[in-house]
């Protein structure tokens, strides 16, 4: 299977934008007000809302806030200050076909109870196992040069810390998230990946060897039908040749899986 690895692109944003400057101001007045709801695009409206594909650090000001909706927007990341969001309760990055993981600290909003996220453009999703940027070579770098562990908090920089993606269940979505650790400790905290997927914290790459995808098990599952079905034949035919003429409307019904095996190969 040729999985393709996107690359971890790290300067995403114009933070001279209209767009950007706009958003902070709009955290600042959602901070205020202690309104419960953050949803830019409203503000933004739809021109500047595309312009935008991070989020500012200062989301961690939204204490307040329980419902995040980012609906079909063009972000690439979220940042790690979403972990201080801590009444986030409904996460929406609906139809965001740009977000293919999140930062671990995500994981700390304990009162995240419903999400809603586009699970096919996610790295490792089971749909189609796309395949994890490798840490080493590509490493993620956020705004500015401060980095904490994302398990404990201590402060890190780019040269101490030992990034690795870990899948973990989140709202109501498995995601991918990428974990800054300061120590193995920390490393053997994380949360125990769902069983189809990567059990381990992982560096990615294409040497990655991750659970097969749905495609790929229901080629199996065709391929053990159609062996099942001819040695369910072979074993009719015997039967029939002792006692009676073979039946030959049996034969067709039997290639119909075989049929539908190719037409899936074919559309592929
Ligand atoms: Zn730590």
């Amino acid at each position: 299977m040729n999985k393709r690895i996107s690359k971890i692109s790290n300067e995403v944003q114009d933070r001279d934008s209209v767009a950007w400057k706009k958003l902070c101001e709009y955290i600042e007045q959602v901070a205020e007000s202690g309104s419960d709801e953050f949803v830019p695009r409203e503000v933004l409206g739809d021109e500047l809302f595309a312009q935008i594909f991070t989020l500012p650090e200062s989301i961690g000001k939204l204490k307040k806030v329980k419902k995040v909706g980012l609906y079909g927007s063009n972000l690439k990341r979220i940042p790690p200050e979403i972990g201080e969001m801590e009444s986030l309760e409904y996460f929406d990055p609906y139809t965001s076909y740009n977000l293919h993981w999140f930062p671990f600290e995500i994981y700390k909003c304990k009162n995240l109870k419903d999400s809603r996220i586009s699970t096919r453009a996610l790295y490792g999703n089971y749909k189609n196992r796309m395949g994890f940027p490798k840490l080493d070579h590509n490493p993620v770098r956020y705004f500015g040069d401060k980095l904490k562990c994302s398990v404990c908090n201590k402060d890190l920089t780019y040269e101490t810390t030992n990034q690795k993606w870990i899948s973990a269940y989140i709202g109501t979505d498995t995601i991918p998230m990428l974990a800054n650790l300061c120590s193995s400790e920390c490393e053997q905290k994380l949360p125990i990946p769902p069983e189809n997927y990567v059990q381990v914290p992982h560096k990615g790459g294409a040497d990655l060897v991750q659970p097969l995808d749905e495609d790929e098990l229901w080629e199996i599952e065709m391929a053990k039908r159609e062996k099942a079905e001819k040695e369910n034949i072979t074993e009719q035919k015997t039967d029939e040749q002792i006692d009676t003429e073979p039946e030959t409307t049996k034969l067709d019904v039997s290639k119909l899986p075989i049929l539908k095996l190719v037409r899936k190969i074919w559309e592929k």
